[in-house]
């Protein structure tokens, strides 16, 4: 093994610097082949690239949980143990970083967000995730004096529970500052909106207008329109709502979600749902050195693309290590952040309302056996146990009819469950994919349905007690991505208020590290090639500045991410 001969040393506080230690080693921003295959290394180059020495790092491998250094050469941990052993292994142009004491973890994994949508929303959406309703009418009037009359404004990232007056906005309130513009102030959660008397004019809906059985057009106590509108409901402005982005906007969407996520941390996202324009997004930023972070693209089982791979014969996993085909993705029922999710029981304080089917078990039934026999990974959003049922149904059939070795068919949210859905999620290999930052963020909406089903919800320890590998899931935009936040929401249980839900459910860092990154990785087939800091594994890390089993619990979201690595290179540094 080559000696080390005249190494260059940073301080820690350089190390933090801009101008630091990784991105002097050439690791700085992704250039057009920054997420491509590794290059094979020239032969008379056997030493590392570079070594991260003095380091706390949590591998998430059984076989080594901790270590002081690890090594690096092109995209791959190519050595992990101690700082002596490490640093002995720097030849002349290895590069050596002390991180003084610092933590890595293995990159984190969210495995199931909407990644290129909030991008685009971003650019060119009014983001309405204010505190008040006077702040979303004065966001909303800026963007009409903008807007021609008669063109529509579309809101996103609207929050019901968190607003200053006490009450959510309704038609009314967008009417007084928008009248000449069709309005929708989608709710982050992605099921409903509240729509403005113009567009429902447009719409022809009025108070006569009957609910269809799988959505709802909301009303007040004296039957008069509020403008929310949930679920399929919303069907009647399909065609009326332009798309509103262009290919460009929709590229630099995905440079900028990219961007945003590999900050907090994540270095592979899943994106559950997908057609061809956002096939075409990936592919664009990635040509131009905009993809930052690993992309497991989910099909949407309603888009024209789902078929088109099918036809192609194309499945699940095809692709590289960089953007891959994912699951089917399809969805069965409502939402838990907006109450409209399809329970057994009703909701507190609505003895009738039992929440909202989106598929009936025919439809799940028909498109799960499509999709199995056509090789695909199936992922369906179901969060109320009456839609998880319906969804394991489907799964046992089509498993006793064409078995399938390993196809890890998930429950995306998979929100609600008890003793017999734990059992047989675990008999039939089937991976849950619960919202891994909501007790903390949506707090206030538990109280809709009260402690005794918080028990069952979001229910991280009772997946590990019944040993199925629980993925870890944000639903971006409708949950917050960030993974410390995930981390301390679930170890504490505990809500932006401090008030504590389902404790039951409470697990320890290390379970929750574990659920971030190997469980990440198992959801895609992914667990020999990431996940861990392991020998042999693609060199996805991330650099904080301090330990999350260091800090007070309720300030672990509050650590500064240092560093995010992917494939050996710097995709964000401090
Ligand atoms: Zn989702």
């Amino acid at each position: 093994m080559a000696k080390q001969t005249s190494p260059r040393r940073f301080s820690r506080r350089k190390f933090i610097g801009s101008s630091s230690a990784l991105a002097a080693a050439g690791l700085g921003l992704p250039t057009q082949s920054a997420l491509a295959a590794a290059e094979p290394a020239p032969l008379s180059s056997a030493a590392p690239d570079y070594v991260i020495l003095n380091a706390r790092v949590l591998t998430v491998d059984s076989n080594q949980p901790s270590a002081e250094a690890f090594a690096v050469k092109g995209d791959r941990f190519v050595a992990v143990g101690s700082s002596a052993d490490i640093r002995s292994l720097a030849g002349a142009s290895t590069e050596i970083v002390d991180a003084e004491g610092m933590t890595v973890t293995p990159g984190f994994i969210d495995a199931h967000s909407h990644a290129s949508s909030a991008g685009v929303n971003e650019l060119v959406q009014v983001n309405v995730d204010l505190r008040s309703i006077a702040e979303i009418q004065e966001a909303l009037r800026q963007r009409a004096s903008i807007t021609p009359a008669g063109q529509w404004i579309r809101g996103f990232k609207y929050d019901d529970t968190k607003l200053a007056e006490g009450r959510p906005i309704n038609r009314f309130d967008i009417d007084e500052v928008v009248p000449d513009h069709p309005v929708v102030v989608g709710h982050r959660g992605g099921h409903t909106g509240v729509y403005n008397s113009l567009a429902l004019a447009l719409a022809g809906v009025t108070s006569e207008t009957p609910d269809p059985d799988d959505g709802r057009f909301y009303r007040d106590s004296n039957g008069v329109l509020t403008g929310l509108i949930a679920e399929q409901a919303r069907n009647v402005f399909r065609g009326m709502i332009p798309s509103g982005s262009t290919r460009e906007q929709r590229r630099d969407g995905v440079t900028l979600i990219s961007e945003l996520m590999t900050k907090a941390g994540l270095t592979s996202v899943h994106q559950t749902g997908g057609g061809r324009n956002d096939m075409i997004a990936f592919q664009d930023a990635r040509a131009e050195g905009g993809m930052r972070f690993r992309m497991y693209l989910f099909p949407s089982g309603q888009s024209s693309l789902f078929d088109d791979l099918v036809n192609a014969g194309v499945r699940t996993g095809f692709g590289d290590e960089v953007f891959r085909i994912g699951a089917v993705k399809f969805s069965a029922d409502g939402s838990a952040s907006e109450r409209t999710m399809r329970m057994s029981t009703p909701y507190v304080g609505r003895p009738e309302d039992y929440g909202i089917l989106t598929m009936s078990q025919q439809e799940i039934h028909e498109a799960v056996e499509n999709a199995h026999r056509n090789d695909f990974q199936i992922g369906i959003h179901a969060n109320g146990d009456v839609t998880i049922d319906m969804v394991l149904n489907a799964y046992e059939r089509v498993q006793s009819l064409w078995p399938r070795a390993d196809a890890r068919h998930r429950i995306e949210h998979c929100s609600l469950v008890n003793p017999s859905i734990l059992a047989r999620i675990k008999a039939a290999g089937v991976i849950p994919a619960p919202f891994y930052t909501y007790v903390h963020y949506h707090g206030n909406k538990w109280v809709d349905y009260g402690q005794e089903k918080m028990a069952w919800m979001f229910a991280h320890k009772s997946f590990l007690d019944y040993d199925i590998p629980v993925a870890p899931a944000s639903d971006y935009t409708p949950g917050p991505y960030e993974p410390l936040m995930a981390l301390q929401s679930m170890v504490t249980r505990k809500d932006f208020d401090g008030r504590v839900w389902g404790p039951n459910q409470r697990i320890t860092l290390e379970q929750a590290l574990k659920i971030c990154t190997m469980n990440g990785a198992y959801a895609s087939f992914e667990e020999n090639i990431k996940g861990s800091i392991t020998v042999g594994k693609l060199a996805d890390f991330v650099i904080l500045a301090d330990s999350p089993s260091d800090v007070d619990p309720d300030s672990i979201k509050n650590i500064e991410i240092v560093r995010t690595v992917v494939g050996g290179r710097t995709m964000y540094g401090a």
